[in-house]
């Protein structure tokens, strides 16, 4: 059987804040299989940058700390390993993408030289061989006359162009886990689609498993192998991409999905957003955290806290009293926006 390539169990990642303990990430276990892209949906503040953050240890401290949890990436404990021993697992085996590039990459320095001096710093090359092998990765990412590009600096480059020079400044080193942190958000509907694409290349190319961090449901769709819901710091949902887009279970999934528009959109369809805003991470609401949001609660919902239970026969999870019932399923909009598809 196939091992697994990051365990998370029982995370939970915590900052002291002047207003009290702020449990950003509370109690989260998931599983990353070789070469999967797993992603990871839900709104700001669900704790969803947290875990990646978590993942590569690097919490912001003093303020930001793991709790308690374990975070294996191919038998070794992230968390007890030496820093130097960190050090070499970031960016070489586990690399981040972040969410904007421009301040990703150093302006001072053309993108050819940042992406050669991965290849100085962690593989020892010369500086003609590096700079060849940044010529030719920025030619895999489709940038085009790359070699030219390579001495160009980073406000000489379009949103999605950066977007590419960071997929391949991250893909240099052949890693085995790429945290991509909303990779799309700041660009436009074409160019995250390419984006994606070019992410999903360099899986195939390196063998890399994908996290895959976002807001937007939508994005996942088609892209994603497995996909976790996350609310207030938590596991809401989590199952294969077609479970979670065809059959949510979860009121939360429900609402993220008659919220996104869809490229089938008609003009009299509306967008259903979520009522409300999402809780204080210091003063959770008592029983399920989604209960004063969600049209379907009922009185054991702001009593009791729903435990993941599973809701499919093929691994998927939810955390709702109700998603066990054979009757239990999404609202019309979400029904007849499906059978469009
Ligand atoms: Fe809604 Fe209750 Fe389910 Fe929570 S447990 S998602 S409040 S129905």
């Amino acid at each position: 059987m196939t091992k697994p390539l990051l365990s998370v169990r029982d995370l939970r990642t915590h900052f002291d804040t002047d207003e009290g303990v702020v449990k950003a990430v509370d109690g989260v276990s998931f599983e990353i299989m070789p070469t999967e892209v797993f992603a990871i949906v839900g709104e700001s503040g669900s704790g969803k940058t947290v875990t990646a953050l978590s993942v590569l240890n690097l919490v912001p401290k003093p303020a930001g700390k793991i709790v308690s949890g374990e975070i294996i990436f191919q038998d070794t404990n992230i968390l007890q390993l030496p820093k130097d021993e960190l050090q070499n697992l970031r960016g070489d085996r586990i690399v981040m993408i972040f969410q904007d590039p421009l301040t990703a990459l150093n302006p001072v320095f053309s993108v050819g030289h940042q992406i050669a001096e991965v290849y100085r710093a962690h593989r020892g090359l010369g500086k003609k061989e590096a700079h060849r092998n940044a010529v030719e990765l920025l030619e895999l990412v489709g940038i085009p006359r790359p070699d030219q590009r390579a001495r160009e600096y980073p406000h000489q480059f379009s949103g999605g162009m950066r977007q590419r020079a960071m997929i391949a400044m991250a893909v240099a080193l052949n890693p085995d886990l790429i945290i991509a942190d909303e990779p799309t958000t700041a660009l436009d509907v074409t160019i995250q689609a390419q984006i994606m694409e070019v992410l999903l290349r360099m899986r195939e190319e390196f063998d890399a498993a994908i996290m895959l961090i976002t807001h937007d449901l939508g994005v996942v769709a088609g892209v994603a192998d497995r996909v976790m819901v996350m609310y207030a710091g938590k596991v809401a949902e989590m199952g294969t991409c077609e479970e979670v887009y065809f059959h949510p279970r979860h009121p939360y999934t429900w609402g993220l999905m008659t919220s996104i528009t869809r490229a089938d959109q008609r003009k009299k369809d509306r967008l259903i957003p979520i009522r409300g805003t999402p809780p204080s991470l210091v003063n959770l609401p008592s029983g399920c955290p989604f209960h004063p949001r969600c049209d379907f609660a009922e009185k054991i919902c702001s009593e009791d806290y729903p435990d993941l239970r599973p809701v499919s026969s093929h691994g998927q999870i939810a955390s709702c009293h109700f998603a066990q019932r054979p009757d239990w399923t999404p609202p019309a909009e979400l029904v007849a926006g499906r059978a469009r598809r």
